[in-house]
């Protein structure tokens, strides 16, 4: 998911990696990623060319069955997990190395578009930029963490102690069927990078979380024509809260509460005695989720129609991914590795909320986590997403060079 952009300003980080410095590029490996960009190119049409939105468990199988052999392919010890509710099946690849990190590579294969969307805007290259569905969102992400497995594998890198890859098949409805998945291996880990794509020479250093605030209003109904009297009309009392209720965000601390869906009677002669709506919420602060709710419970006790019962309640979808000096400070190694080819990468946190949230533990800090490290893309989620193929070859070393830079022993 992609929506703004806000610029973070990246706190400034003194360590071992980055006083040591390697500004020399590896041009060996920028050789090697941009002969794979052919190759690399033909895997994501096929893969754009399979419709697999979240709940088409045919295309989710398909795209499955490619990224399982490509893992195989590359070595790795693969395992097909269910992941109930969910449609799609997740795909885990292990591979062992020769250190002490644990390193995981981890990105969602499904899209937000239903059955027949390739077939009505099939994958398509218009000069430096890649059209289709799911093309930046993430099937190009899913190709990066592949072909950069495979340049690690092609160049001896195997510093790490495992090096953990999860596909997972839902996270465009919530990870319903994977965020335990993501909540177990992460904490395991040393590092968790994630391939969602940035809309620019980016990486992502923290997002939002969602909830979902759930209002109802219980009153009577009655004969609009003949006895309004007697009703007590839910819809003027949901309307009368949600004027109560429209500043529950808190701008300073980053959390938006707007309200987005109401719901009352569906018949203009009875006074509704039902009425419900929904408010979206994001946050970076996991504790706005007690604040918002203690606010909210206060508000509603105050009612226009005597004689109704008002209730409310948050609830919980996604944490955030909260901003944190570890990530910052891998974005600083990123940035100092795209540095080498002369080119450098911003980091941004974004409002909106991806795999990281379950990835990341707030209370450990662990474990350290890097998303927006898919290929470069935009507009997603619409008919015009793209993803710009010159990055296809840069994000290939990023990832290369940071599997070789993080697994050393001394890369803390
Ligand atoms: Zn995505």
């Amino acid at each position: 998911m992609r929506k703004n952009a806000m610029l973070t300003l990246l706190a400034a980080a003194s360590c071992f990696i980055c006083s040591t410095g390697f500004a020399q590029a590896d041009d060996a490996l920028m050789t090697a990623a941009n002969k794979k960009k052919p190759e690399f190119v033909r895997d994501l049409a096929t893969l754009v060319n399979i419709d697999s939105g979240t709940d088409d468990a045919k295309g989710l199988g398909q795209v499955e069955t490619f990224l399982a052999q490509r893992l195989k392919d590359l070595g790795a010890k693969v395992e097909i997990v269910a992941a109930p509710p969910s449609a799609g099946k997740m795909v885990l690849g292990t591979l062992q190395g020769k250190g002490t990190k644990n390193i995981m590579l981890m990105i969602h294969f499904d899209t937000v578009f239903g059955v027949g969307e390739a077939a009505k805007r099939p994958f398509r290259v218009e000069a430096n930029k890649a059209f289709g569905p799911g093309v930046a969102d993430a099937k190009g992400g899913a190709l990066i963490v592949l072909y950069a497995v495979d340049l690690a594998r092609e160049r001896g890198i195997d510093g790490y102690k495992t090096l953990t890859v999860l596909f997972n098949p839902d996270e465009e409805k919530g990870s319903a069927g994977s965020r335990e998945m993501i909540r177990k291996l992460s904490a395991d880990q040393d590092y968790v990078l994630i391939y969602e794509p940035p809309e620019a020479e980016r990486v992502t250093v923290s997002t939002n979380g969602i909830a979902h605030v759930n209002l109802s209003v219980k009153g009577l109904a009655s004969h609009a024509g003949s006895a309004p009297e007697k009703g007590r009309n839910a819809a003027i009392e949901i309307s009368n809260q949600i004027v109560q209720l429209k500043d529950l965000g808190d701008p300073a601390k980053g959390t938006t509460v707007s309200w987005t869906v109401i719901q009352a009677g569906d018949r203009a002669n009875i006074i509704p005695d039902k009425a419900s709506a929904i408010a979206d919420m994001r946050m970076s602060d996991l504790s706005e989720i007690a604040r918002v709710q203690a606010d909210a419970d206060k508000i509603v006790q105050k009612k226009l129609i005597p004689g109704t019962e008002v209730s409310v309640k948050v609830e919980y979808g996604r944490p955030p991914f909260s901003k944190n000096p570890a990530s910052d400070h891998l974005a600083a190694v990123a940035d100092k590795i795209y540095k080498e080819l002369g080119k450098s990468i911003v980091p941004v946190g974004m409002r909106y909320g991806t795999d990281a949230g379950f990835a990341y533990n707030p209370k450990s800090g662990k474990p350290v986590v890097l998303d927006g490290m898919g290929i470069v893309g935009d507009r997603i989620h619409s008919s015009d997403e793209w993803a710009d193929l010159d990055s296809v070859a840069p994000r290939l070393y990023l990832t290369t060079r940071l599997l070789e830079t993080l697994a050393k022993p001394d890369s803390e």
